[in-house]
């Protein structure tokens, strides 16, 4: 394509003020990196609107490579995903009530049971697929492994699940649990009356930390595809870019300070640049004096409190005008900060960074 017709993608009126660029490219590489890792078909999550970036968007970028199904937390987020043309699986891994398995059967959606009445339930509403849940030591949901009951297994026995599941709990740190949980898992699989079709088990540091291929049927992976990494052998492409332009520029003198609570004082002369992005948009209060962005490629430190709407950055030192585009997250030219590096800097788990950038900010999905 020549040149000249390509548009400048900053001439874009979205990308005015404060937005998200998510690379959707990027996106579909880290879940490809992932199948290829784990050789088995991928259930991946996209709860919490696709960790913040949109479930609809992530869906599209996933579509090409033909995932078994998609992971979501509750019926109305599988109901939203049936809405933006999803036909493949939809699972909900999180427990649901037996007064939402009407609406669950509704939207054709996959549930994860694990008492008997519920699968009872679910197979006199015709309901089809479920899965069966089961806790091995992460305490959350599920029946324990070494507590299946008879009235569970002889509903287990009357309407077989497709597939039965457990959750790792240290998956990224501790891979001794992970052999217990998959001890326990194995044997919880064995009391019942005949192993369902598909068992799965992993997160994305599961995958990321397993020795090689999955020993499972199926891998459920999230954050990685959004660009996290458990620091195994594969690196997660950054796919979340938070920017914001400068609105405001001043010159502070020596002990002027910056920002509600006036926790900033500057020392010297400094720049000070403000950006329209705040803790409305996701931008963490817990940045406050901690957190850097980038400009023109380099960091420039949080000075003082983030704001609801604004932050300001010391910019002193680096040539910053008005217009100018700040990184909050994510790459500028060859610098990067991943969601892994800014949430630290807030004390924050990047899932919760992620998951918090759903508010003001506009989404703009690239797919180059
Ligand atoms: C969220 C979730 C996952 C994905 O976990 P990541 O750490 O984001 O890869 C997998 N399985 C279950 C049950 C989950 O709730």
């Amino acid at each position: 394509m020549p040149a000249e017709s390509t548009p400048d993608p900053l001439a874009h009126p979205d990308r005015q003020r404060a937005w998200l660029d998510v690379d959707l490219g990027a996106l579909a590489r880290n879940a490809a990196a992932v199948a290829a890792r784990a050789g088995v078909p991928l259930l991946p999550m996209v709860k919490a609107d696709g960790y913040g970036l949109g479930a609809p968007a992530v869906v599209r970028a996933l579509e090409p490579l033909a995932p078994w199904g998609y992971g979501v937390a509750s019926a109305a987020e599988a109901a939203a995903l049936r809405a933006a043309g999803a036909t493949r699986r939809v699972m909900v891994l999180t427990p649901v009530l037996p007064t939402e398995l009407p609406r669950a059967r509704a939207v054709s959606l996959t549930p994860a049971l694990h008492r008997a009445g519920d699968g009872r339930a679910w197979a006199a509403l015709g309901g089809g697929a479920w899965h069966l849940a089961i806790d091995t030591g992460m305490a959350r949901a599920g029946a324990r492994w070494d507590a299946l009951d008879d009235a569970l297994l002889s509903a287990v026995g009357a309407h077989p699940p497709e597939g039965a599941f457990t959750h790792f709990h240290s998956a990224d740190t501790d891979d001794a649990s992970r052999a217990e949980q998959e001890a326990r898992f194995r044997e919880a699989v064995s009391r019942l009356p005949a192993r369902p079709p598909l068992l799965h088990a992993e997160n994305s540091p599961g995958v990321e930390r397993a020795g090689g291929a999955s020993a499972w049927d199926l891998a459920r992976p999230g954050v990685f595809l959004y660009g996290v990494s458990a620091g195994g052998v594969l690196g997660a492409e950054p796919v979340a870019h938070l920017r914001a332009r400068v609105v405001d520029l001043r010159d502070l003198r020596d002990g002027e300070t910056v920002s509600y609570g006036a926790t900033w004082t500057a020392r010297g002369a400094r720049r000070i640049a403000t950006v329209p992005a705040g803790y409305a948009d996701g931008y963490r209060r817990a940045l406050s004096g901690v957190g850097r962005a980038l400009l023109h490629g380099r960091p420039v430190p949080v000075a003082g409190r983030v704001t609801m709407d604004m932050t300001m950055l010391d910019v002193t030192g680096v040539p910053c005008a008005v217009g100018d585009v700040a990184t909050l997250l994510g790459r500028d030219g060859a610098a990067v900060l991943t969601a892994a590096e800014v949430a630290a800097a807030g004390g924050l788990s990047p899932y919760e960074l992620l998951t918090g950038l759903r508010g003001r900010v506009p989404r703009l999905y690239d797919t180059a």
